[in-house]
C-alpha cells in the first residue's frame, strides 16, 4: 500500500481528519490528495480594478485549495445541534456537541485565542422574537473572522506540512476498490491506501455522485434553500448582533406556511459574489479587524425547497434559478426593498441615490423576475417581521441581492462511524449531505480519525 489513509479533499473536514491521526499515530502514513492550490497560493483574480467580476477560472480559488471552501469566509463555527448539519443523528448529541467543543480547542490553540465566543443562552432576545412570532436558535459561536481563519489554517498547514503528503493541484478522478483496500485515480497516476476518506465538499458534490454511482452506494436526493442576501445599516441589528453576533432566526408565513430563516450574518461586513460550478451567486463575510469593518450589516434570508419523486435534482433546480438572475444581471441582481414591493426594477440611479450604500458592485434589476413568488412572498412576509424586533428592516432603502443559493449534497449512505457499505471506505464533510457547516464538517473529520485509529489498535 502507498498509504494507511488517503484524503481527498482539503477543506476542514479533510484538515482536521489528517490533524487529528498525525497527533495520535505520527507513523502513519497519510497523503491529501486537493485539486485546488495550497493556502497561500489561493489568489481570486477579481482586484475590484482592472478584474471586477469572475473569470470562471479552471479551479476556482475561493472554493478549493488548503482551508477548502471555507478559507477566505467569516469564520463563524456554530457549536449546535439546531442547525449547521445533522451530525448528531449518526454520533449522539452529546458526542457531536463534544467534538464541536475540541475542535474548538484546535482553532483556539492555533491563532484563535482572544477570538469571541458569543452565545444565545439567557439572551432576552429569545422573549422578544417569540413576541413577534419569530424563534431564535439556540447556538454557541466562535467568530474567528475572515483574517484569523486564515491565521488558524495557516498554523494547521505549517503544523501538517512535513508530516502529511499533500498532493495540491491533484484532482482524483476516481476511487475504485482493491485489494484490502482502495486506489484513488488522479492524472499524474493511481495510489493504493488501506482507508479512503473523501471529504470533497459542495463543489466535489457532482464528482460524488459519480464514485457512489460507480462503487453502488445508495443516495438519496436532498434539498435546496433559495433566497436574497440582505443589506441594511449596521445600527439596525446592532442590539443583536453586539450580543449574538450571529442570530439564526426562523419564521413561519402565514401566507403559505413556509419557513424562512436567516442565515450567515455577518455585522459591519461586505457582501460578496460566490462561484458555484459556473453560476455567481451572493454570499457574505465580515472581518474581525474593525479596521476593514464596513457600516452595513448583511444576512441572508433564505426558503427551503425539499423535492418529492419523480424529481431528483434539487440543485439543478437552484442552479436553474441562479442562472436566470445571471442572464438578466449579468452576474448577482440588487434591488432595494422599497422598488420589489411597489413593483419596480431598481435602477442605477435608484441604487445611488439610496441611503445604504451597496458593498457589491451588483447590477441593479427586478428580484421578482428571478425568484419564484412563493419564495418571494415569504422572504417579503419574513422582512416584515423582522422589521419588529429591528425596526428598519422593511426600509426602502434595504437592499437585497439575489439569488443566495445554499445547496446540498445527496445524502450518501453512511453509518454511524460515517463509513459507508464499503468497509474502509467513509464519507465526511459537507459532500456526504450531513453536514454543511465549518464546525459540523471539521467535527466529523475527528470522528473519522478516530474510528481509523481505534480500528488499527
Ligand atoms: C463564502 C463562504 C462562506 C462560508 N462561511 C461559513 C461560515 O462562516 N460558517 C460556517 O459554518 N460555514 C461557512 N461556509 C460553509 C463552509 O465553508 C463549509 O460547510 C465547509 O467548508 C465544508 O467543509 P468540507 O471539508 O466538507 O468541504 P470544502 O470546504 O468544500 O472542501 C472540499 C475540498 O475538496 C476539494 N475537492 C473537490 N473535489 C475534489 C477532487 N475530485 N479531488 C481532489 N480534491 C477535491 C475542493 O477543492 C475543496 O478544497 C461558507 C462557505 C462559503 C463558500
Amino acid at each position: 500500500m502507498d498509504y494507511n489513509v488517503i484524503i481527498v479533499g482539503a477543506g476542514p473536514g479533510g484538515i482536521f481528519t489528517a490533524y487529528e491521526l498525525m497527533k495520535n499515530r505520527p507513523e502513519l502514513k497519510v497523503g491529501v490528495f486537493e485539486l485546488g492550490r495550497e493556502l497561500s497560493q489561493r489568489k481570486c483574480p477579481i482586484d475590484g480594478k482592472k478584474i471586477k467580476s469572475c473569470v470562471k477560472c479552471p479551479v476556482c480559488s475561493i472554493m478549493s485549495g488548503f482551508g477548502g471552501a471555507g478559507a477566505f469566509s467569516d469564520g463563524k463555527y456554530n457549536i449546535t445541534n439546531q442547525f449547521g448539519g445533522t451530525l448528531y443523528e449518526y454520533v449522539g448529541k452529546q458526542q457531536a456537541i463534544d467534538l464541536m467543543r475540541y475542535v474548538d480547542e484546535i482553532n483556539l490553540s492555533h491563532g484563535g485565542e482572544g477570538t469571541k465566543l458569543y452565545s444565545t443562552a439567557n439572551t432576552q432576545i429569545k422573549r422578544m422574537c417569540l413576541e413577534n412570532g419569530l424563534h431564535l436558535l439556540d447556538a454557541q459561536v466562535r467568530h474567528l473572522g475572515t483574517d484569523i481563519n486564515y491565521v488558524v489554517l495557516g498554523q494547521l498547514y505549517d503544523e501538517l506540512k512535513d508530516r502529511v503528503d499533500f498532493r495540491f493541484n491533484t484532482a482524483v478522478t476516481t476511487v475504485t476498490r482493491a485489494e484490502g483496500g482502495y486506489e484513488v485515480h488522479t492524472a499524474d497516476g493511481s495510489y493504493t491506501c488501506e482507508k479512503c476518506v473523501i471529504s470533497v465538499g459542495r463543489s466535489g458534490s457532482k464528482w460524488m455522485e459519480g464514485v457512489c454511482e460507480s462503487m453502488e452506494i445508495p443516495t438519496k436526493s436532498n434539498r435546496v434553500d433559495i433566497g436574497v442576501r440582505v443589506e441594511l445599516p449596521a445600527e439596525v441589528f446592532a442590539h443583536l448582533t453586539d450580543e449574538l453576533y450571529e442570530s439564526k432566526i426562523v419564521y413561519r408565513t402565514e401566507k403559505f406556511e413556509d419557513m424562512v430563516r436567516t442565515f450567515c450574518m455577518n455585522p459591519h461586513g461586505v457582501v460578496v459574489n460566490e462561484n458555484t460550478n459556473g453560476i455567481v451567486t451572493v454570499n457574505g463575510h465580515s472581518y474581525e479587524d474593525p479596521a476593514k469593518h464596513t457600516e452595513n450589516t448583511n444576512f441572508a434570508l433564505l426558503v427551503s425547497k425539499h423535492f418529492s419523486e419523480p424529481f431528483k435534482d434539487s440543485n439543478g433546480y437552484g442552479e436553474s434559478i441562479a442562472r436566470l438572475s445571471n442572464m438578466l444581471g449579468g452576474g448577482v441582481i440588487v434591488q432595494r426593498f422599497g422598488d420589489l414591493v411597489r413593483g419596480r426594477r431598481s435602477t442605477v440611479a435608484r441604487v445611488r441615490e439610496s441611503f445604504v450604500t451597496p458593498t457589491l458592485a451588483a447590477t441593479p434589476g427586478d428580484l421578482s423576475l428571478v425568484i419564484p413568488k412563493r419564495i418571494l412572498d415569504g422572504i417579503i412576509e419574513m422582512i416584515y417581521a423582522l422589521d419588529k424586533i429591528a425596526p428598519g428592516t422593511a426600509n426602502d432603502d434595504t437592499l437585497l441581492y439575489g439569488v443566495e443559493v445554499k445547496f446540498y449534497n445527496m445524502e450518501v449512505e453512511i453509518d454511524k462511524n460515517l463509513q459507508t457499505k464499503s468497509e474502509g471506505l467513509y464519507v465526511i464533510g459537507d459532500c456526504s449531505g450531513v453536514t454543511h457547516s465549518l464546525s459540523h464538517a471539521s467535527a466529523s473529520g475527528i470522528h473519522v480519525a478516530r474510528h481509523i485509529l481505534g480500528a488499527g489498535e
